[in-house]
Order: structure tokens, then sequence, then C-alpha cells
């Protein structure tokens, strides 16, 4: 069986969605090729089920990608407020948490019954169940699943990331890409926790779930936010955030005091030793951290000299993790489509006329906090408008 469309949308996630809510109120006969049971399944996920679905303070800063410049097209022209009006359009309750992280009031599901919704009322024809093997160029796109085959002269891969395997992520956008002789930028788990090994194993892995308020940095990209020790290492916020700058084998920086001194407590206590260290830390960390903590960072004796030494130790701890717990626990995957094969307005493709690669597939990243569903929006819109 043979159907026909004016564009194919492969994958019904964040970007393939609004990609095809886009086409369809263009008037463009559009299908989106699914392979799970049902749509959007990593928003239901999202956000602890919650989906922070924007980021009121999205900026092209928040963005991780070999070209910095490439994502602020789409997003100054499909911004936070563009999402907003829809959300509230579909009367969905929602708040925001913290940092202008936008948050369903109910559940994430809300989302996806109004992209739902609006892909009805645009006319998009949904096929779930409907894993694509293989695509083929002709003078058209040939998409082959295992029930039926699929004819448009526009495909738009919005397929994501490989974060998440037991959810059914693949490489299948990648490899696509590659067939038809695309590059791509070396992929790697973003927003993933770290894990500790040796002695920072040993040392810290009984503390889980003890958290602190820390700036953690790597590659000159700094963040200040709470840090959660872990059965395996390292994860909260701070460290999510840090860890899609990181490169294996690389070490991170952790300010286990932001703004604030520990010497003077200890240079003002009655008698300068460990029992003044340990106060002055548990004032600032929590306390089974700053006694563990100080147990291996201890200074030979507590002159000023010493204290010194110890206060930069405590602002700038460094670390290197063993590794991070890879896709099955990574929130997206950085790098992908090279954003030099794309147009920064259309994401169409430079190489390959009507082939358009959108949302997590393509090498863009966002930090934490509702920024990777503001890209899989503001590019699907970007490319769903130009179709
Ligand atoms: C646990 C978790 C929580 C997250 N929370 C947030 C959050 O709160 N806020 C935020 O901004 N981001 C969050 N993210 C990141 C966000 O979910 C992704 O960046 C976003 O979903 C990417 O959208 P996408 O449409 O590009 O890809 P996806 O949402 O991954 O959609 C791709 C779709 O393509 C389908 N597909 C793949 N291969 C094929 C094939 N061969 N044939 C047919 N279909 C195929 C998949 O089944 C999938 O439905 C979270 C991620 C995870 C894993």
């Amino acid at each position: 069986m043979i159907h026909k469309f004016d564009a194919l949308i492969l994958g019904a996630g964040a970007a393939g969605l609004l990609c095809a809510i886009e086409a369809g109120k263009r008037g463009r006969r559009v299908a989106v090729l699914e392979r799970a049971e049902r749509i959007g399944k990593k928003i239901l996920i999202s956000g602890g089920g919650r989906c922070n679905f924007t980021n009121l303070h999205c900026r092209p800063e928040n963005f991780i990608s070999a070209n910095e410049h490439f994502a602020k097209s789409a997003l100054a022209r499909y911004t936070p407020a563009d999402f907003i009006a829809l959300v509230e359009k579909h009367r969905i309750p929602y708040h925001e948490k913290t940092l202008g992280q936008l948050f369903c009031d109910r559940t994430a599901e809300d989302i996806t019954n109004m992209l739902e919704a609006e892909c009805r009322g645009a006319g998009v024809q949904i096929f779930l169940n409907c894993r694509v093997h293989e695509v083929q160029r002709t003078t058209q796109f040939i998409v082959r699943t295992e029930a039926a085959e699929f004819l448009s002269s526009i495909l738009v891969v919005a397929t994501g990331g490989l974060s998440i395997p037991k959810m059914g992520a693949t490489a299948f956008g990648y490899d696509l890409a590659r067939q038809l002789g695309l590059n791509i930028v070396t992929t790697k788990p973003g927003l993933v926790p770290f894990l500790l090994g040796g002695k920072d194993y040993k040392l810290y892995s009984d503390l889980a779930g003890v958290s602190a308020e820390v700036i953690a940095s790597a590659n000159h990209h700094a963040f200040r936010e709470k840090m959660l020790i872990t059965h395996r290492g390292l994860s909260g916020p701070a460290i999510l955030q840090i860890s899609s700058y990181w490169d294996k084998g690389q070490s991170i920086q952790i300010d286990l005091a932001p703004r604030r001194e520990i010497a003077p407590a200890i240079r003002a206590a009655k008698v300068r030793n460990i029992t003044a260290a340990r106060a002055a830390f548990q004032g600032i960390l929590p306390k089974r951290f700053a006694e563990r903590w100080l147990e291996a960072h201890a200074p030979p004796n507590w002159t000023n000299d010493s204290l010194a030494q110890l206060e930069k130790h405590a602002h700038e701890w460094v670390l290197t993790p063993a590794g991070t717990e890879g896709y099955e626990k990574a929130e997206v995957t950085a790098g992908g489509v090279d954003t030099e094969e794309l147009s920064s307005k259309t994401m169409e493709t430079k190489k390959v006329r009507g082939l358009f690669f959108i949302g997590e597939v393509v090498d863009v990243t966002g930090h934490l906090g509702g920024f990777n569903f503001q890209w899989a929006w503001a590019s699907g819109a970007a490319a769903g408008r130009s179709l």
C-alpha cells in the first residue's frame, strides 16, 4: 500500500508534532510516522511527569552547539510566549517552578492532548506503531515501514536522540543523515549524572541523598545550583548542567561554599583544630558531607597559610569523574546533525532539497530547565512554516 503526502514527518515527539501542526495549518497534507504506540512518550515522562515545557528566560546562551549562532533565528521566531499562548488557548493550568521553568499543574498529558488536538484541527494524519526502517531518495522520498510505503517530496526527520533506549530511542536519524551524506557532530550523553571511581567513590557513595548548593564548573562554564550525591556518583541540577560541557577524562571543579568564607570562623575559634574546622564547614554544608570532605582534605596544620589553602581547596575542589551514567540516564543527546548542513531559517539541508532535520537529532542541546523543549518547538515551527 502506498500513501502519498505533501510532507512526511518521522517521529511524533515534541519537534515532529509542532512541525506537523504548523505545516497542516498552511494547508499541507501531512503525515507523522511514529514507531511507538502513542505520541510524545518523552513529553509524558518529562519534568517528573509534569513537563517543563519551556523557560521564560530562554536565550541563545542556554544552548550548546558547535555553531553557537545557529539556533538564534528559530528561537527568535518561535518564542516561549508563542508556546504559552498555545497552552493558554487550551486552558492548561501551569506554574513557574523556579528560574523561569514552566510546568503543568496537572500532568504532562495535558501537553500531548493539546498537541494531538492541534494536529486534528490542522488535518494532520498520525500513523502509530509505524517504525520507519528505510528511506530511499529518487525524485521523491520513499519511506518504508513494515506495513506500508509512503511517498513525498518533503521529509522531516524528528526522530530524537539516543537517550533512554528503554523507551525506544534509536540512532535512526543519525544513520539516515550519514546515509544521505551529512556530517554528524560526535554525540554524547548530556544532562547526565557523573560516576565516581576509586577513592572518591569509596569516600562519598554512602552519603547518597545528601545535597548542597554549589558552583560546578567544567570547560569554562559554571552553574550555581544543587549538587546531589548518589550511590554511584554525583547528580543534581548543577552536575547535570556541566555534564553537557564535560568530555571523558576531564576534571570538574566544585565550589562548595559559593560566595562564603570558611577560614574566618576557624581563625576566630578558641582553638584552631579539626573540631573548629568541622563546625565551620557544617555551617555551610550538610553535616555528614562536611565531615567526610574534611576527613579527606584536613590541612597538615592550622597556620594562616594552611587555612588559606583549605579555603581555596573548598572553593576549587577538583574531581575527575570516572564517566557518566550514559544514555540510559541522560536527559538529552549532545551533538548530532551538524548545523553547517542546515539552513538556520528552515532547518532544510543544504545538500538534499526537501530534507529537514529538527529537534534533538540536530546539534543543538539546551540547558536543563525547559530549553530542550523550546528548541524542539522552535525548530519544528521553523521547518513547519516553510513547508
Ligand atoms: C527523563 C527525561 C525528562 C526530560 N524532561 C524535560 C523537561 O522537563 N523539559 C525539557 O525541555 N526537556 C526535557 N527532556 C528532553 C526532551 O524530552 C527532549 O529534548 C525532547 O523530547 C526532544 O524532542 P524531539 O521531538 O526532538 O525527540 P523525541 O521527543 O525523542 O521524539 C522522537 C520520536 O521519534 C520516534 N522515532 C524514533 N525512531 C523512529 C523510527 N525509526 N520510526 C518512527 N518513529 C521513530 C520516537 O519514538 C519518538 O516518539 C527530558 C528528557 C528525558 C529523557
